[in-house]
């Protein structure tokens, strides 16, 4: 059966971009049936830029948290995080091997994320793609449901099974299919339009966080940046204005239309008149989940042994994946 991997890192609390990228495709592939889906808490991600240990262990529980309230079932999906799951760093070092230093310095993440000071990014935040080619690849995964943001890495994940495959004349690793579909595969900051959306984001206005009750939605809502225009009548009308594209493009998601669809709607409409319906639509939609994970956060044990039991499934399927790895390179006692 086809099997689907995907994971987000517990470096803040979770996003609406995560939510409409990534959250909401995990749950109709769990749904749809005919896959078998992991999902992880990349938590060994989430260390490759500082985080203070007791928000890495908050940011974990909240996000199994955001998960479930959004309707992944635990019983169904395998659910859990990296950390506990050793294979996926000791595939890593395999892959570390096989990577180039080129292929890493060209993924715009790292450029990203390292700034200008990349003298002073962890070794980790280089390393990056290569332990998530092998959180992919531990599991022989063949779909991977992602962010817009994702797809070069998900090239690199490519780059590496195919590199693997020829060094060591096998065909033991898959190509991998990268799924990005719908209105809002990249959502942007609310207060720049050329940024992503982001929960590292220093400013919290940048962002609509999944815990973010009505108030702070409607306010952020209102104050996200815009042009003094109107609404177009079609999405031509919107071009060189990215952040008037974005509010569109949340509100095509969320409404489960396209953005076609969504800009004729909306068509003519001053943004006094536009944020306040889109921010109403966004409590409507996000309060029910926010609601949930509120409740599930007040049972950290319950949370914890839903992650412990996940992990011990997904090693049950990386386990001889790895093995065999080892077996292909030569490792004596594999
Ligand atoms: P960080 O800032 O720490 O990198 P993040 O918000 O980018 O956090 P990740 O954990 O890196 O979140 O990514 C988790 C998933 O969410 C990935 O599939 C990614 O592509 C997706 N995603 C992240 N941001 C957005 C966004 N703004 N729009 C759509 N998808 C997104
Ligand atoms: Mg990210």
């Amino acid at each position: 059966a086809p099997r689907v991997f995907s994971g987000i890192q517990p470096s803040g609390g979770l996003t609406l971009g995560n939510y409409l990228g990534a959250i909401r495709r995990f749950v109709e592939m769990q749904d749809e049936g005919g896959y078998e889906c992991i999902y992880c808490m990349v938590d060994l991600h989430a260390m490759t830029v500082w985080q203070d240990p007791a928000a890495l262990t908050r940011n974990t529980r909240e996000l199994c948290a955001g998960f479930i309230a959004s309707g992944i079932d635990p019983e169904k999906a395998v659910l859990f995080n990296q950390s506990q799951v050793p294979e996926h760093v000791q595939l890593a070092w395999i892959f570390n091997t096989v990577a180039r230093m080129g292929w890493m310095g060209r993924m715009t993440q790292w450029k990203d994320k390292a700034g200008k000071n990349a003298e002073n990014a962890s070794l980790g935040l280089f390393a990056y793609p290569a332990l998530m080619a092998a959180d992919i690849l531990v599991y022989h995964a063949t779909h991977v449901p992602v962010g817009e943001d994702q797809r070069q890495h998900l090239e690199l994940t490519r780059d590496i099974a195919l590199k693997f495959n020829y060094d060591y004349e096998t065909e033991f690793f898959p190509i991998t299919e990268t799924v990005t579909e719908g209105a809002a595969t990249r959502v942007m900051s609310l207060r720049d339009g050329s940024k992503k959306m982001s929960k590292s984001d220093p400013s919290d206005a940048s962002r609509i966080n999944m815990t973010d009750d009505a108030d702070a939605i409607a306010k952020k809502i209102r104050k996200a940046r815009t042009d003094p225009d109107p609404l177009p009548e079609t999405l031509d009308g919107l071009e060189g204005r990215p952040e008037a594209r974005n509010l569109i493009n949340i509100y095509a998601a969320l409404s489960d239309i396209s953005a076609e669809r969504a800009i004729a709607n909306v068509a003519g409409q001053q943004f006094s008149q536009f944020k306040p319906m889109l921010a109403e639509l966004a409590v409507e939609k996000m309060a029910p989940i926010s609601n949930e994970m509120a409740r599930l956060m007040e049972q950290p044990d319950e949370i914890d042994a839903i992650l412990a039991r996940g992990a011990e499934r997904a090693r049950g399927i990386a386990e001889p994946i790895l093995k065999e790895t080892y077996r292909i390179v030569g490792l004596v006692g594999a």
